[in-house]
């Protein structure tokens, strides 16, 4: 656990320190839960937002894009179920006075089970070696399948009682499990009670005519109310599925965790409007479709996992959410819903408009079923970032910290770097750089030694570094170092463009999510 601590720590402090996430409004000491993105950070999450968009939009020729406002009507609320629902059961400790989510508590406590049945995989791959089989020890370990059941009830049982609004029964879950206060170790709870997560806002100049509106909790809403529309100007059949990428607001009662859980955070939606029926179909095509595209970022399956849902939320009829391995361990990600036709259905109530569409394949009119799949840009973002810090010790004895994002998403593709600071090496290098900027973005740096440059480099997460030095003069060629292996090869200037476009282009990439 303190070694997971601290590779935590150190992928917060990377973060500032080079450049990709601030604290925001630090110099008033920081509000909680709301982070800045820095010059290299606003770069990556520009990169995986456009790499999310190609993924889903440009590569589907029945997926088409939204930019709905945050501001919405506020009725909208009322009929997504926001305004009556959308709660979160928090429980205070008395004597630490620090809030929790009740249901965070107990997930927290049913995680420690995974720890050990971890732990067991590990002893046992000890003893057996190559021999062993992980599937079938999972499947068949007395000791592991104890562990499983016992998580499973425990979830089983909270996810009964939050749907019956049994909160009564939630408090007694965590008093049977003995689940204490991380912070101070007393188990002395309040009750619990529901918290709404919306905030408001007003829209007017004056206090008596204002009315009230909410911050979006989520960009989904956005997209049902614009059904009609799209559908019809853009003489869409369905199945079809419209995508959308924006701010997201939720007053989060525990916001820890950097930027995992914030207060203003941005999501990356797309709702996938299908025939009644065929919407278990659908669902399955879209858990294994992002989980694809996921895996095409090169993290690995290991960091991956599936959580199917015991509690389904009010409008849904099957729920899944990709976990990724977080320093913290295994999180949400992703959710994948099934959301029937329930919000299509409450905004043609609460409106009165009929929101329908006519399939003439079946000659029916009917209120489509809905997949929705919901990535957070921002948690994103950690993953791809805490996957990518690493320490690596190197054959001579040092080590050295180097940041191996994908390349398609780094910041920066490549670093142009003059050996020395005069000699026409810098003209050169700059010459270079103006080539380049039209297809990549490009960073130029003459400051300190090259070793020390390069170093710098490999922590900022650039796949490339360029090296120009005296014989350039006279042959037009460079030397090209790759980040993750420190090869380091002569190249002819006229090809950079092509070495660089075929490691980072993101048609490449997008291929391996097919
Ligand atoms: P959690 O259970 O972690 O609170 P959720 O189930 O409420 O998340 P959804 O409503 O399904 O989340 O939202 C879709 C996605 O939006 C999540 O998978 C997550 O990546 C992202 N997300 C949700 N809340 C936050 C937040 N407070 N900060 C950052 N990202 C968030």
């Amino acid at each position: 656990m303190a070694k997971q601590e601290d590779q935590f720590k150190k992928v917060i402090s990377h973060a500032k320190e080079y450049g990709y996430v601030f604290q925001s409004s630090e110099i008033y000491d920081g509000l909680s839960a709301v982070y800045d993105y820095a010059q290299n950070g606003v770069e990556l999450k520009k990169n995986l937002r456009e790499y999310w968009w190609k993924a889903m939009v440009q590569m589907h020729d029945n997926i088409v894009g939204l930019d709905a406002a945050i501001f919405m009507h506020p009725t909208t609320w009322k009929a997504s179920g926001h305004v009556d629902a959308f709660n979160d059961p928090l429980i205070d400790n008395k004597d630490s006075k620090k809030r929790y989510r009740a249901d965070v508590l107990i997930e927290d406590y049913v995680a420690k089970y995974d720890d050990k049945i971890e732990k067991e995989v590990k002893k046992a791959e000890k003893r057996f070696g190559d021999s062993f089989d992980k599937e079938q020890f999972l499947a068949t370990n007395p000791r592991v399948l104890e562990y499983k059941e016992k998580g499973a009830a425990i979830l089983a049982r909270m996810g009964k009682s939050l749907e019956n609004e049994d909160l009564a029964d939630v408090k007694a879950l965590i008093e049977e499990l003995g689940i204490s206060c991380p912070l101070s170790g007393s188990k002395s709870w309040t009750d619990v009670k529901q918290f709404n997560l919306m905030f408001g806002t007003k829209l007017g100049a004056s206090a008596e005519h204002a009315t009230d509106l909410y911050l979006r909790p989520e960009t989904a809403q956005g997209i049902f109310v614009n059904f009609l529309n799209v559908q019809k100007t853009g003489r869409m059949k369905i199945p079809f599925g419209i995508a959308q990428t924006g701010k997201a607001f939720r007053n989060e009662i525990v916001a820890r965790q950097f930027i995992f859980r914030q207060r203003e955070f941005e999501q990356m939606e797309m709702q996938f409007f299908v025939r009644p029926g065929t919407q278990k179909e659908w669902y399955e095509t879209w858990k294994e479709s992002r989980l694809k595209w996921h895996l095409s970022l090169g993290l690995g399956m290991d960091n991956y996992r599936f959580h199917d849902h015991d509690k389904l939320a009010h409008y849904a009829d099957a729920a899944a959410d990709i976990e990724f391995k977080f320093p913290f361990g295994f999180k949400e990600l992703e959710g994948i819903h099934s959301r029937t036709d329930f919000d299509l259905k409450a905004h043609q109530e609460f409106s009165g408009k009929k929101i329908q569409y006519f399939d003439n394949e079946i000659n029916e009119n009917y209120i489509p079923y809905v997949v929705e799949t919901s990535v957070g840009l921002d948690r994103l973002f950690l993953a791809v970032f805490s996957n990518s810090l690493q320490e690596e010790e190197l054959e001579d004895g040092s080590s050295r910290t180097v940041l191996k994002l994908p390349a398609v998403v780094a910041p920066n593709k490549a670093a142009i770097l003059p050996l020395v600071k005069k000699d026409g090496l810098p003209e050169i290098a700059k010459d270079i750089f103006d080539q380049l900027k039209f297809d990549f973005n490009v960073t130029y740096d003459e400051k300190d030694a090259i070793g020390r440059r390069y170093r710098r480099q490999d922590a900022n997460g650039t796949p490339f570094c360029i090296a120009v030095d005296y014989e350039t003069k006279d042959d037009n060629m460079v030397t090209i170092r790759h980040r993750d292996t420190m090869e380091q090869k002569r190249v002819a200037i006229a090809d950079l463009k092509s070495i660089i476009d075929a490691e980072v282009n993101m048609g490449v990439w997008l291929n391996k999510a097919k």
